[in-house]
């Protein structure tokens, strides 16, 4: 199947935007005819950028309000089709696509629309073209595939066929199943668009909501499975109207149109093989987060370093020739980097003390690099003294650092770049066992993409999207996970600027990490020794504890010194959650502790509590 993309789906100028999709590796591209337009090239000249550019043209859209229109109307309604013909041509591509009329004073009688659109098929077949009907799902007639199917059918001439839209099939309520029926011959173009599960009309979703695939909650890998299944072997097209997307910027657009469409061909492949040799996940496997390195001035270390000390780290490695500190607990390792030169310091310079980079660790770093430059995802390589190891990375949010380190290379890593300072050290700590999860916060407009950069990177799953009032708007919580649950990542986007979320952004300068949450076996015992050791943590107010004794039927006792350690709590079907927050390092990211009993999400019931908590200390001098 050809890749290919609407120009409706990426900003800009036509010409901008053809130069992006082909960048991105497209080999087709349909044209909207509105960016057709708002071009100063004649259309011959766009026909010609595209060929020169090394693509095809799949389409022409769309013929609106066409078949169906009363007598009166029905000649100036030929002859805006004869123009389109006129355009399909010069742009040198065979295909005009026709939207089902949405036209008040369209006619729904079959026998005219079925008329209509057989003279039209006569007339584009007398020009060496074709034409697509396709039901747009609030189309005044024909809302359906099924509908557009029976028109087409009822039609029957040889130059019209079908155009399947997923957004219009998964959104319009013909069941899947459905789709089998139809013959392959019949289907001329196929349009892919993912959507979130939000509950508005279909018109509205589609015009300002769709997304690339995977970004949203529709079933597009079975829609697109089932069409694979037919035998279509056509262009597929990735048809994206979202109103973020158009004022984004052109490149990243095409790129992660690109990235979603490989991905679903992945799954499409994996769904045709599963029947004979299965194939694995492409995705990268990850196991666990290997390491955070923070970037900190020689000013800011020291009470970074108290941070940790409190929190029962151990400085335990220095980098043999940098400015550079390595602390444990448990599995867990912490960079501290207070290089003058190289990449973190100029992230610094950026953000302030911030976490600069993080190491996954996977079963093979170079296959893992490989796949991030399939999905033409940026690849990172820092200098390296002699004997030190280059380990591969790439460029994740907000220009951080992702490196990726195999179990077999992380103990040679530390041992031949870093000198030990404590060997006596008991890194057993307050009993923080490894890393939970982590969170990046966002804007809206990155959202979409980081979720699909980690989605089409790591072996991983969404969870469903939360939404959580703070005291001053709402955020955005989607969170993202491995099988194994040792790869965790929570992505928040503010929705609207007084959030703690949008002030994070503000005073950081851009999308970054947030937060870390650590595991622990026993949350109270860590939360007293954290506290013997001078840790703050955040106040949770009294009336929360007596809310969830009520809601949860917790004894008095355990209540008691829950509420004594400010430690949070939720339950559901899959198990328990105890969590504690600390106050924010410079206001710019904060720790979380966490105990799980089978629990397999993140507390988010609880995150009204934790930000209206971070108001009440926003105007409190830190913590030294
Ligand atoms: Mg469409």
């Amino acid at each position: 199947m050809l890749k290919s993309i609407a120009t409706v789906s990426v900003s800009g100028m036509l010409k901008d935007k053809l130069t992006a999709i082909a960048h991105a590796g497209f080999a087709g591209v349909e044209i909207f005819e509105s960016d057709l337009l708002a071009s100063p090239y004649p259309a011959s000249d766009i026909g010609a950028m595209i060929r020169d550019l090394g693509l095809v043209c799949t389409a022409l859209q769309p013929l609106e309000c066409f078949e169906g229109m009363p007598a009166h109307l029905r000649e100036r309604a030929f002859a805006r089709a004869e123009r389109r013909f006129e355009v399909v041509r010069e742009l040198g591509a065979d295909l005009l696509i026709v939207t089902s009329n949405v036209d008040p004073e369209s006619l729904g009688h079959r026998d005219r629309i079925a008329d209509d659109l057989r003279e039209l098929g006569q007339r584009a077949a007398a020009r060496g073209l074709r034409v697509g009907y396709e039901a747009l799902a609030w189309g005044k007639y024909v809302s359906d595939h099924r509908d557009a199917w029976s028109i087409v059918q009822k039609v029957d001439h040889p130059a019209v066929g079908l155009v399947l839209d997923s957004f219009g099939t998964l959104k319009g309520g013909g069941p899947l199943q459905s789709l089998r029926s139809i013959d392959v011959a019949k289907i001329l173009h196929v349009q892919i668009a993912d959507a979130p599960d939000l509950p508005t009309s279909a018109e509205w979703l589609s015009r300002h909501f769709r997304c690339m695939p995977g970004q949203g909650d529709l079933a597009v890998v079975d829609f697109a499975a089932v069409v694979q299944d037919l035998g279509y072997d056509g262009a597929v097209s990735l048809e994206i109207f979202n109103d973020h997307f158009r004022s984004a910027p052109t490149e990243g657009i095409a790129l992660d149109g690109m990235r979603s469409l490989t991905y679903l061909f992945e799954q499409l492949e994996r769904s045709r093989r599963r029947r004979s040799l299965p194939i694995a996940d492409a995705r990268i496997g990850c196991q666990n987060v290997e390491f955070f390195e923070f970037c900190a001035s020689n000013d800011e270390a020291p009470r970074l370093e108290q941070m940790l000390r409190k929190m029962g780290f151990v400085p335990t490695d220095r980098h043999r020739r940098k400015a550079v500190t390595r602390w444990r607990q448990g599995e867990i390792n912490l960079i501290i980097n207070c290089e003058s030169e190289g990449f973190a310091p100029k992230f610094r310079s950026a953000h302030g003390a911030s976490v600069c980079a993080i190491g996954l660790r996977v079963d093979d770093p170079h296959a893992a690099l490989e796949r991030a430059s399939k999905l033409s995802i940026s690849t990172y390589s820092q200098d390296v003294g002699p004997g030190e190891f280059r380990i591969p990375a790439v460029v994740g949010v907000g220009n951080s650092l992702l490196y990726f380190v195999s179990a077999a290379f992380a103990t040679p890593m530390w041992d031949t770049e870093f000198l030990p300072v404590n060997e006596q050290a008991d890194h057993s700590g307050v009993g923080l066992r490894w890393v939970d999860h982590f969170t990046q916060v966002m804007s809206d407009k990155e959202m979409p993409s980081w979720l699909l950069f980690y989605l089409s990177l790591f072996e991983s799953t969404k969870v469903a999207a939360t939404e959580v009032a703070e005291p001053a708007g709402l955020t955005l919580s989607q969170a993202l996970q491995s099988a194994s649950g040792r790869l965790r990542i929570v992505l928040n986007e503010p929705e609207s600027d007084q959030t703690l979320a949008s002030r994070f952004l503000n005073s950081y300068g851009g999308a970054g990490l947030q937060q870390i949450a650590f595991a622990t076996d026993d949350i109270l015992l860590t939360a007293k020794k954290m506290r013997a050791l001078g840790m703050e943590v955040l106040a949770i107010p009294c009336n929360y504890y007596a809310h969830i004794g009520a809601e949860f039927g917790l004894d008095d006792q355990a209540l008691q010194r829950m509420k004594e350690f400010n430690i949070l709590y939720d339950r559901d079907a899959t198990g328990e959650y105890f969590h504690i927050y600390t106050r924010a390092f410079a206001k710019r990211f904060f720790f979380e502790i966490v105990e799980r009993r089978g629990y397999n999400g993140y507390g988010f019931a609880n995150s009204a509590i934790k930000y209206g908590a971070q108001s009440q200390f926003r105007n409190q001098p830190p913590q030294a």
